[in-house]
C-alpha cells in the first residue's frame, strides 16, 4: 500500500492541473450549465487526446486514471461525464463487437471523433435492469429494436448508442443482449431531458421505433473460440459494465466537491466580519475541516476501488466507492454554500452549481440505496433486493 503519489504521478497532476485550469476552466464557465452539442463536445474532446483523457493511448496507470477523472470533474464535470461515457461505448465495441463494426466505429468513438451512449434505462426500468422491455427481434440476418430509453447520458447527441434489449422474454435475463445501433447509418428521435445539474451532459430519452440494424451489430458471439463470448452471458458483462462506471462517478463526485471546497476555503480567508476573517472562528473551521475529511475519505475508497478492480471481483468496495462519495459530493457542496453566506447561493459565484452538478450522482449506476443493498447482501450473506 502506498498513500503518495510516485513523482510521475505528482507530475502528471500538476501538469494537467495547470492545463485544465488555463484551457478548460474558461469553456467551463460558458459552456458548462447548458446545453451541450454534438459539435461542440467533439472539439472539446480533440483538446483531451494529449492528456490520454480520450484517445488511443491506453493509460496503463490506474492512479492517474483517478487523477483524470477527478481533476477533469473539477473543472468541467458535464465534459469529464460526457468523454468518459463515450470512450466506454468504443471500448465495448472494442472487445466485444463482430471485426467489421468494431472497425468502424471502436476507434472513431475513442479518439472522440464520434460520440457514443450505453442505454439501458427505461421508463420502466431502473433499479431492476433485469426487466428490460426493448425488444430485439430476429428476422433473418438482422435484428429490428424497439422500445423507449430514458436518462441516457449522450443519448441526444450520440452517433453510436450500444442498447440493450430483450431477444425472449421467456428467458428472463438469459435472453438479453447488447446491440449497436449506428444512428447515421438507422436513425432514430431522441429529446434531451432537462435536469437540476450536469446541464451540459445530456440526459436523454431515445424513441427507437423499428430500427433495423444487422445480425453483426450485436455485441457478443463473435471472434475465434478463444475470444468469443458467450451471448446468453451478455447480461452479466452488464452488470459488469455498470460496477465499472460507479467508481468513474465517485471520483466525478470527488471532482466537484474539491473545487467547491477550494472555494471556500479562499472566501474564508478573505471574508471579514467581526472584525477579522471568518476562516478565524471555530465553527468555519469546523466545517472546513469536516469537508476536507470527507472528499479525502471518498477519495482514498474510490482510489481502493480502482486498484481492486484491476485484480479481482470487488463489488462491495466499489459500492463503498459511489455510495460515499456521491453523498459526501451533496455534503461537502452544501456546506461550501454555508461557509460563503448568501454569495453561495448566487448563480454567479459558481459554488452553488458545484451543488446542482453533485445531486445528479446519487442516482445513476445504482442509486445509494441500491449500493447499500450491495453492501448489506455481502456482509449479511442476504439479499434485500427482492
Ligand atoms: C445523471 C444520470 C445519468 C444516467 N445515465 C444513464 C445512462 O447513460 N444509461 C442508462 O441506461 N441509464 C442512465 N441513468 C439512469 C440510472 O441508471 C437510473 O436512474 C437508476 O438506475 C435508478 O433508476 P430510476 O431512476 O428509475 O429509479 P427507481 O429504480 O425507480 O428508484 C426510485 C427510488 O426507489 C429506490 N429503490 C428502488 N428499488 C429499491 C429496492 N429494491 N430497495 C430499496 N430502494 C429501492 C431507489 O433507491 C430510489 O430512491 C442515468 C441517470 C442519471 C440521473
Amino acid at each position: 500500500m502506498d498513500f503518495e503519489y510516485s513523482e510521475e504521478q505528482h507530475i502528471y497532476r500538476d501538469s494537467l492541473r495547470k492545463f485544465l485550469d488555463k484551457e478548460i476552466m474558461p469553456l467551463d464557465n460558458k459552456w458548462g450549465d447548458v446545453e451541450m452539442t454534438s459539435e461542440r463536445a467533439k472539439s472539446l474532446f480533440q483538446m483531451l487526446i494529449p492528456w490520454g483523457y480520450v484517445g488511443e493511448e491506453r493509460v496503463n496507470d490506474w492512479v492517474i486514471s483517478c487523477i483524470m477523472s477527478e481533476e477533469m470533474a473539477r473543472v468541467f464535470p458535464s465534459l469529464g461525464g460526457c468523454a468518459g461515457i463515450s470512450t466506454s461505448a468504443g471500448r465495448m465495441i472494442e472487445t466485444r463487437a463482430h471485426a467489421d463494426v468494431k472497425a468502424h466505429l471502436a476507434r472513431p468513438l475513442i479518439n472522440g471523433e464520434l460520440i457514443g451512449a450505453i442505454a439501458i434505462s427505461e421508463p420502466n426500468v431502473g433499479s431492476d435492469p433485469s426487466s428490460i422491455e426493448c425488444r430485439a427481434i430476429q428476422k433473418n440476418d438482422r435484428y429490428i429494436i424497439s422500445g423507449t430509453k430514458c436518462w441516457i447520458s449522450n443519448g441526444h447527441i450520440a452517433d453510436v448508442v450500444v442498447v440493450v434489449a430483450q431477444t425472449d422474454p421467456s428467458k428472463g435475463p438469459a435472453g438479453i443482449r447488447q446491440f449497436v445501433i449506428d444512428r447515421r447509418e438507422t436513425p432514430f428521435e431522441s429529446r434531451d431531458i432537462e435536469t437540476i445539474g450536469l446541464r451540459a451532459f445530456p440526459t436523454s430519452e431515445l424513441f427507437l421505433d423499428d430500427v433495423e440494424i444487422p445480425e453483426t451489430h450485436r455485441l457478443d458471439g463473435w471472434g475465434d473460440s478463444d475470444r468469443k463470448q458467450d451471448p446468453a452471458k451478455s447480461f452479466g458483462r452488464v452488470l459488469r459494465s455498470i460496477a465499472a462506471a460507479r467508481i468513474g462517478t465517485a471520483l466525478i463526485s470527488v471532482g466537484i466537491a474539491q473545487r467547491a471546497f477550494e472555494m471556500a476555503l479562499k472566501y474564508v480567508g478573505e471574508r471579514k466580519q467581526f472584525g477579522k476573517e471568518i476562516g478565524r472562528f471555530q465553527l468555519v473551521q469546523e466545517m472546513i475541516a469536516e469537508m476536507a475529511t470527507d472528499i479525502d475519505a471518498a477519495r482514498l475508497l474510490s482510489y481502493r476501488a480502482m486498484q481492486l478492480i484491476q485484480l479481482r471481483d470487488c463489488q462491495t468496495e466499489v459500492s463503498m466507492a459511489k455510495a460515499f462519495a456521491t453523498e459526501m459530493g451533496v455534503r461537502v457542496c452544501n456546506k461550501a454554500i454555508q461557509c460563503m453566506g448568501a454569495l453561495g447561493l448566487a448563480t454567479e459565484a459558481r459554488v452553488e452549481r458545484c451543488m446542482r452538478d453533485a445531486r445528479m450522482l446519487t442516482i445513476p449506476d445504482g442509486t445509494t440505496q441500491i449500493q447499500n443493498l450491495i453492501i448489506g447482501r455481502s456482509l449479511t450473506g442476504m439479499s434485500a433486493i427482492r
